[in-house]
């Protein structure tokens, strides 16, 4: 299967403090990969780090084989390696249909309205509100609509920092649904997520992030059964 994201020996912090060391984590394509851990164990630290908001330290970025490590976050953009921010920063003003819109932006009008039809279908909701202003949808929806508007500018590969955040259990549900069926389309998915049971289930690997250092890694099912994710995480 086909690496779309390898971080290799990963190190990142804020000023002189770092948080994050030696992280190798590595993106299939096709695959729903999950980082769990607790909290202040670095994980926002290293989606930061991987999507360019934040400098690395030391190591390297490489998507597709490529190295992106010096690209700043609109070239790693370019290149299908997208960050989804927290549904907060949608346009509120705008209707759901003109966010999507605006993730297409770059992209030939024909061509934005066959994503913007895939995108809908992936999301009966948003088809069924489209005409809605975002800022007057539940936070789950809106979490939808930032995933869809990433969606919008075919990312090779999705980062999502906690997108369950805040939702109804339902809610969270879909949004796992829709991501098995992002990644079922191709694209490469790394999730950090705090519903460790329910993300180690639906995914394909997972890493286990303490003290900015992985120590554990493997299937999801492998983590479960696992006597650190029993003990720490499930409290079994
Ligand atoms: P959570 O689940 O609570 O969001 P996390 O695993 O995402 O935690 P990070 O947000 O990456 O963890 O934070 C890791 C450490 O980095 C924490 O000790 C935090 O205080 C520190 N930190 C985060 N942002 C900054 C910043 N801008 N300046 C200095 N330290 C920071």
């Amino acid at each position: 299967m086909n690496i779309l994201l390898e971080a290799t020996r990963l190190s990142a912090g804020y000023g002189p403090l770092e948080i994050i060391r030696n992280i190798n984590v590595r993106v299939l394509q096709g695959q729903l990969t999950v980082i769990v851990g607790p909290n202040g164990a670095g994980k926002t630290t290293l989606m930061r780090a991987l999507s360019g908001i934040l400098p690395l330290g030391q190591g390297g970025v490489a998507l597709a084989g490529n190295a992106v490590e010096s690209f700043n976050v609109s070239k790693r953009v370019s290149n299908g390696l997208v960050l989804v921010p927290e549904g907060r920063h949608l346009f509120t003003q705008m209707t759901v249909e003109e966010n999507l819109e605006l993730g297409g932006y770059l992209l030939p009008a024909s061509e934005r309205r066959r994503l913007m039809d895939e995108v809908l279908a992936l999301f009966p909701r948003l088809a069924e509100r489209r005409g809605q202003l975002a800022g007057t949808m539940s936070g789950g929806e809106q979490q939808m609509v930032a995933v869809g508007r990433a969606m919008m500018g075919k990312p090779r590969c999705m980062l999502l920092d906690e997108p369950s955040l805040g939702l109804a259990p339902k809610m969270v549900a879909e949004l796992f649904r829709i991501l098995r069926q992002i990644c079922d389309q191709g694209t490469g998915v790394l999730l950090v997520e705090q519903n460790v049971r329910q993300a180690l289930s639906v995914c394909d690997h997972a890493y286990i992030l303490e003290q900015g250092q992985v120590v554990a890694e493997g299937s999801g099912q492998e983590l479960l059964q696992g006597e650190r994710i029993r003990k720490s995480y499930l409290g079994l």
